[in-house]
């Protein structure tokens, strides 16, 4: 048997166990960094397939990192099992369902040309678990990544976008509203005049820019000039670079607001994800995978609409992936809504994480016995790097 028939056979016959593990994570949603029970199951998972597993890499509690085959060159297979407040609705308990049965496939085989490495890696919905365990060294020593997440398409490519969170916090003068408003200066006004700001400004920006906010303090009482208030914004672009224009930008409406209104303004950048760079050898060789297990996979098109992850920064760092398959048609519910809870825990869902963990072994399996694949995916890496 050739080592994809083996692959395939062995995911096959994973089948079982791994559904009823996607479904228990679906049932225990867990935020980010609190993936405790998500990630015993999987450590659990992976010990029972023979894998030594490190837990709590990184210094996060829920990242763990299991390492096994050969000599030869490396790929990581990433699960993340993250929640959101409204429960598995990005479907992350299927990426890791997929990611732990493609590490059941390679296990398979008797003599990997080259080694498997499988990353649990916590907080892709706003925390950034992957950043972290790129600056721990988690990744160190390896050539390529790979993960695939569900959505309501069939794309070997996923455009997503680089962001910036900012915080901003406008201090004024507190006064009574009706007896002595002219002592007071609003930090309400301030926050208001900035997003109109802001919206003026969307105009002015590039195609794919995103930028969207909320107030999470308008005030303390109806009767008091507001003393204090704060806004979160999150903008997004194509590259990083931009979204980091665009977060000055916003700043800079902050900054005027505060002006205006004979106000304060604390602005603090809390991080961001970088854009991710698809690896185009990668990604078409795990588009010949897909197609040939019945789902015809093509690049996402310019200006899809898409999302941000962590996944991105990641790809900065060596060649990756971040194939997206279909666990629901298009308007019936997309990531992040109520609607998408259910198809997460769906027979579709579950056909779908099947197939895309043979098409990601296959993929992982073809880099490390072929090395002209893993050398133009490298060569296509540095190519397209930015600084
Ligand atoms: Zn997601």
């Amino acid at each position: 048997m050739d080592a994809h028939a083996e692959i395939a056979r062995a995911i096959d016959n994973y089948r079982d166990k791994v559904v009823a593990l996607s479904h228990e994570i679906h049932e225990h949603p867990e935020l980010r960094f609190q993936e405790v029970f998500a990630a015993g199951l999987l450590t659990k998972a992976a010990t029972e397939l023979g894998l030594e597993v490190e837990r709590g890499v990184g210094g996060l509690e829920t990242a763990f990192r299991a390492e096994f085959g050969g000599k030869g060159p490396t790929v990581a297979i990433l699960a993340e099992y993250d929640a959101l407040p409204n429960g598995h609705s990005c479907g992350h308990n299927l990426i890791a369902g997929a990611a732990l049965s493609a590490v059941a496939g390679l296990k398979s085989i008797a003599s990997l040309p080259g080694r498997i490495v499988f990353l649990g890696t916590p907080a892709e919905e706003g925390g950034g678990g992957k950043i972290i365990l790129i600056d721990k060294g988690a990744l160190r020593g390896v050539d390529a990544a790979m993960m695939a997440h569900p959505t309501d398409a069939e794309f070997c490519t996923m455009p997503a976008l680089a962001t910036q969170h900012l915080k901003l916090t406008f201090h004024g003068h507190g006064a009574h509203a009706a007896l002595a408003p002219w002592d007071g200066s609003s930090a309400l006004a301030a926050v208001i005049q900035t997003f109109q700001s802001v919206d003026a400004m969307r105009l002015h920006l590039r195609d794919g820019s995103r930028i969207h906010g909320i107030i999470t303090d308008g005030g303390q009482a109806v009767n008091i000039i507001p003393e204090r208030t704060e806004c979160l914004f999150l903008a997004r672009a194509k590259t990083s670079k931009y979204a980091r224009e665009i977060g000055a930008r916003v700043i800079r409406c902050a900054e005027a607001a505060a002006m205006a209104t004979g106000t304060r303004v604390e602005a603090v950048v809390e991080g961001g994800y970088k854009n991710l760079i698809n690896n185009l050898s990668m990604a078409h060789r795990y588009a010949a995978h897909s197609e040939a297990l019945g789902a015809k996979s093509v690049e996402a098109p310019e200006n899809t609409p898409t999302g941000s992850t962590d996944m991105g920064d990641i790809s900065h760092v060596m060649p990756a992936i971040h194939p997206s398959f279909a666990i629901s048609r298009h308007g019936e519910g997309n990531c992040h809504e109520d609607a998408f809870v259910a198809h997460a825990d769906s027979k579709r869902g579950y056909d779908a994480m099947i197939r895309i963990a043979k098409a990601m072994a296959m993929t992982a399996y073809d880099l490390l016995a072929e090395p002209n694949l893993l050398a133009s995916a490298k060569k296509e890496f540095e190519a397209r790097k930015e600084s």
